[in-house]
């Protein structure tokens, strides 16, 4: 196991990418606490860690709540003491025109996408400073690279912003041992996805030279790379996961 020992906070946990992000971890050594507003969901992946032999922690917290983000990483450092990875995966789409996108509907998604990952980052990197170590993974989004392809005017910008964190926070928290990466996916099979009707599907399928959507597995694959010790001398990168559909 490359990642024994260690231990990960995943948030969005509870389904789709963030809980394979969760398992591929514990399968790789890491202790889990999983982070999610869905207490019930974040204690099932929680029983699935377990299950691999690790210890889990379901926290429920609103990434976009700074009393959260502090209380979810206090409890961290209470039952494992330390906390060597981050992975700020939640996030949330709100679809419509920009004449239809309510200021409410802006307000949430960056805070929820942006301000959450700075939150999380800010708050972990402080342990991971004394630590010496550490790997804050950000799952972004082939949107913040090209804008979002589904009309969804606040997505792509909150990801555009997470690449350009993940890039300022490599550069501030390297003489530290931390290094900052993200991942870019496309198409993955999850909730997120699910709303696609058959015709937009095959449509986006048709443009992906691997001609198929994504599992959460295959992402969750980047990101325990990125995490590995293999990954050592990378930082700053946003690694696509997406078929081929975007080539940078
Ligand atoms: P998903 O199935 O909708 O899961 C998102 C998870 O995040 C849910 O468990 C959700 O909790 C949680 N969450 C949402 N808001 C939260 C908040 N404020 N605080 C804590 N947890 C919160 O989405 P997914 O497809 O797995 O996406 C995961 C990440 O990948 C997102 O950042 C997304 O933007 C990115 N991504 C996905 C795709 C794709 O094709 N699926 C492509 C590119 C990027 P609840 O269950 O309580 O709502």
């Amino acid at each position: 196991m490359r990642l024994e020992g260690k231990v990960a906070l995943v948030t969005g946990a509870s389904r789709g990418i963030g809980r394979a992000i969760a398992l591929a971890l514990a399968k790789e050594g890491c202790d889990v606490v999983l982070v999610d507003l869905d207490e019930p969901a974040a204690q099932r992946v929680a029983r699935e860690v377990e299950t691999l032999g690790r210890r889990a922690l379901p926290v429920k917290a609103n990434v976009a709540s700074l009393a959260d983000v502090q209380r979810a990483v206090a409890l961290t450092v209470e039952k494992f003491g330390r906390l060597d990875i981050l992975v700020n995966n939640a996030g949330i789409i709100k679809r419509g025109t920009l004449e239809d996108h309510s200021d409410a509907d802006w307000e949430l998604v960056i805070s929820v996408n942006l301000r959450g990952t700075y939150y999380f980052s800010r708050e972990a990197a402080k342990i991971m400073k004394r630590q010496g170590w550490g790997r804050i993974i950000n799952i972004s989004s082939v949107a913040g690279k090209i804008g979002d392809i589904t009309s969804a005017p606040s997505y792509g910008p909150s990801k555009a912003a997470v690449n350009a964190l993940t890039k300022s926070l490599a550069r501030e928290l390297a003489p530290f041992g931390i290094t900052v990466n993200a991942v870019a996916p496309h198409a993955i099979e999850t909730e997120m996805t699910a709303e696609w009707s058959e015709e937009r599907r095959r449509a986006l399928i048709a443009q992906i030279p691997l001609g198929r959507m994504g599992k959460p597995e295959e992402v969750a694959a980047a990101v325990v790379f990125l995490a590995s010790p293999e990954a050592s001398f990378i930082t700053g990168e946003i690694l696509d996961v997406n078929g081929g559909y975007l080539m940078d």
